[in-house]
């Protein structure tokens, strides 16, 4: 029997909710009612140094108000540590992540000075064991990344490695998308300081939640290139995946937290009506 369409939507307290997560929510929660399956909501607070408690409490409080309900209990990632950490631990005993000692800028400069410049995602590789034991003697801070050669050499290439888009991609991809990860590059699975990074914890997030449809923003979509490649590794089953457009305010531009576009509690202070809002949206 096939798994009970699940799908959710998946916020990081790290600011309010605007127009565009209304969309984003609104748009989940309306595939899971049409498909008689489950919505969850999950919170992606495992950036320390951003998420703040009362982003948090405001997400519960702004999708009430919009007529939104989800099950509970509710999977804050902060709470599930082990469970990246058990990824992770398999990953490194596959050798398939290395230590990165390398400054953020470090990596800005070697991607700018690799042969075809911007194009190239940055590729590392691990240090030889007596110079990697003397930076970690001296505490210095490191990243695991995710080794691509390593991956590509584990998966015989990636050629076979795709993911269904039933939605579109910024440039309208869809259906069987080939999968690139290569796109990303090395990308960060965790940190010495901050634990998991995204792609993991999404990753790991997903396939332990059930979720069957991952349905989010279109400026994820490249994510899915990594996050499939990361199901491969660690035999994960395989979502289908729905990104829509992203909501553009009147003067064209996305909403995003940084432009400071009105947020939910703002319209609400306003007196705006949730219907009215959802008919907005393209909902109801
Ligand atoms: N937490 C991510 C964000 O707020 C979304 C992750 C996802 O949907 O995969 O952008």
């Amino acid at each position: 029997m096939a798994a009970r369409f699940t799908t959710r939507f998946a916020p990081s307290p790290t600011g309010f909710l605007h127009r565009g997560h209304a969309f984003s929510a609104l748009t989940a929660h309306a595939a899971a009612r049409a498909a008689d399956g489950r919505f969850l909501l999950r919170i992606e607070d495992i950036d320390a140094t951003r998420r703040r408690p009362e982003f948090e409490a405001a997400i519960f409080e702004d999708l009430a108000w919009l007529g939104l309900d989800w099950e509970t209990p509710v999977r804050r990632q902060s709470e599930h540590m082990d469970d990246y950490m058990a990824a992770l631990d398999r990953l490194q005993a596959e050798g398939l992540v290395y230590r990165c000692f390398r400054t953020r800028r470090e990596v800005a400069e070697a991607i700018a000075s690799a042969p075809h410049g911007a194009m190239e995602a940055f590729a590392g590789a691990p240090l030889p064991p007596d110079e990697e034991a003397e930076r970690l003697a001296a505490g210095a801070p490191f990243a695991w990344r995710l080794s691509l050669s390593a991956a590509r050499a584990r998966l015989g290439g990636f050629g076979g490695l795709s993911f269904v888009e039933e939605g579109a991609g910024p440039d309208g991809e869809h259906g069987l998308i080939p999968a690139r990860p290569e796109l990303g590059g090395d990308v960060v699975l965790a940190r010495k300081d901050v634990g998991v990074a995204y792609h993991l914890a999404v990753t790991v997030d997903d396939a332990l939640q059930g979720v069957t449809h991952v349905i989010r923003g279109c400026d994820l979509f490249e994510a899915a290139h990594v996050q499939r490649l990361l199901q491969a590794l660690l035999d994960l089953p395989e979502p289908v995946y729905r990104h829509h457009r992203l909501l553009t305010g009147p003067d064209g531009k996305r909403f995003a937290k940084r432009d400071r576009a009105e947020t939910l509690r703002e319209l609400r202070a306003r007196g705006v009506q949730p219907r009215a809002l959802r008919r907005e949206l393209g909902f109801d």
